[in-house]
C-alpha cells in the first residue's frame, strides 16, 4: 500500500479516508521534476521511480472526478509549500 512521500505527511489510504487518493509520480521528466521540486526532493531527481503524493497536496482543480474514480490531471503539480492539517 503506497504511503505519501511528502515530509511530515506520510499518509496512507485507509477506509476512513474515502476521499483521499494517492498518486504515483509521473513518468514525464518535466512534470516529475516539478513534483520533486515542490516537495523539496529535487536532489533525488533521476533515480526516483516509486514516489507517491496524496491528494492533500493538490488543488481541487487538478482532479477529474467522476462517479467513482478520481484521476489526477496530467499537468498537476503539488503545492509548493505543504501544510498538513
Ligand atoms: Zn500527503
Amino acid at each position: 500500500m503506497p504511503v505519501c512521500s511528502v515530509v511530515g505527511c506520510g499518509i496512507r489510504k485507509t477506509p476512513n479516508r474515502p476521499s483521499l487518493t494517492i498518486h504515483r509520480i509521473p513518468r514525464n521528466e518535466h512534470i516529475k521534476n516539478k513534483w520533486l521540486e515542490a516537495i523539496g526532493k529535487e536532489n533525488l531527481k533521476s533515480n526516483v521511480k516509486d514516489l507517491y503524493i496524496c491528494s492533500l497536496h493538490f488543488d481541487d482543480k487538478f482532479f477529474n472526478k467522476t462517479l467513482n474514480v478520481t484521476r489526477l490531471r496530467d499537468d498537476a503539480v503539488p503545492f509548493k509549500f505543504v501544510r498538513v492539517s
